[in-house]
């Protein structure tokens, strides 16, 4: 089988792999697309030490189990299903959890992937593969709607106007949130934000006072944080909402002294973002920077990582 391997040599595209061996659980999906995350660039930076295939934004068909045909996408977290955790509705969190692409489980850069049954959702006819890609990443943003209970009054800053924070404002301004702006450091990017209807303004015109209610850093960048830090207002809310590999050096007291509360956010529920790609409440096209085969993933890795570029798709 071929696939998108990263190990201690770096990323390698082989054809070399056996095809997955399924756990009792585990269906086989034939991969259609698949997306280049920063989470995938973090990770061949040495993130998570993760090795293995990568790759976990993806649709394919399902070649085993009663989905046998359908288009499928899945929800990257495998957990346990027994532990508390998981028993609670937070296997998100199960510490036996394994993640595909990311944490001990092969990802979707391959031309077959192993996934846990209960992960899968079928998608409608009306959703093209390409948009289906974007299922995960906007599952992601719609956490921000489990995590806050929005009233649509705050005033939200959004830093990063890459592939995240641009769903991110996206999956906001559908929850009602008018008072928003994105700040960032792309012109193209942030004009497809305009074009979408939210506000933007560029790194060097954002007004460093506590301003915003709430703060979603999508910038995937340990400046992030600090920049996130002196917007919020006193007992405002930070959310981080992406990983890097380096560490954070910051000075933790303003978080003490304005109060601030600071959320990690993650993966979030697959359904509404499905409903939502599929009557187009969220656009994507304007995202898709190109598509690659998978043979030259270390090409379309590195497009991905480029300023200008927004989604890069690989078909294997
Ligand atoms: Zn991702
Ligand atoms: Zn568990």
């Amino acid at each position: 089988m071929k696939a998108v391997y990263l190990d201690e040599t770096g990323l390698s595209v082989r054809d070399d792999l056996e095809s997955p061996t399924l756990q009792s659980d585990e269906v086989l999906v034939e991969v259609l697309k698949a997306g280049i995350c920063e989470t995938d660039l973090q990770l061949v930076k040495g993130y998570m030490g993760f090795q293995g295939i990568l790759g976990h934004e993806f649709v394919g068909i399902a070649k085993t189990g009663p989905y046998t045909g359908k288009r499928v996408v899945g929800e990257i977290n495998c957990h346990c299903r027994q532990c508390v955790y998981c028993k609670s509705g937070l296997g998100n969190h199960c510490p036996d959890r394994t993640v595909l692409g990311i944490l001990n489980h092969d990802g979707a850069f391959a031309e077959l992937i192993a996934v846990p049954q209960v992960n899968l959702h079928t998608i409608p006819d009306s959703l093209s593969d390409d948009h289906a890609t974007f299922v995960e990443p906007v599952a992601a943003a719609y956490r921000l709607q489990e995590q806050l209970a929005l009233s649509g009054d705050e005033t939200i800053v959004v830093l990063g106007d890459g592939r995240l924070g641009n769903l991110c404002a996206q999956v906001l301004k559908l929850a009602g949130c008018e008072q928003l702006l994105v700040v960032g450091k792309h012109p193209e990017k942030l004009a497809v934000l305009r074009e979408l209807g939210v506000q933007t303004v560029t790194l060097k015109q954002v007004e460093k006072k506590n301003q915003a209610d709430i703060v979603v850093d999508c910038t995937g960048s340990p400046t992030g944080l600090p920049l996130a830090l002196e917007l919020v207002k006193p007992c405002g809310t930070v959310i981080m909402k992406t990983t890097v590999a380096g560490e954070h050096q910051l000075s933790m007291a303003p978080l003490v002294i304005d109060e601030v509360t600071l959320i990690g956010s993650r993966c979030g529920p697959f359904e509404p973002a499905i409903a939502a790609l599929a009557e187009e409440k969220v656009i994507v096209e304007p995202l898709i920077g190109g598509r690659y085969p998978l043979e030259e993933a270390p090409l379309a890795m590195v497009k991905a990582a480029s300023p200008g570029t927004f989604k890069i798709l690989l078909e294997p």
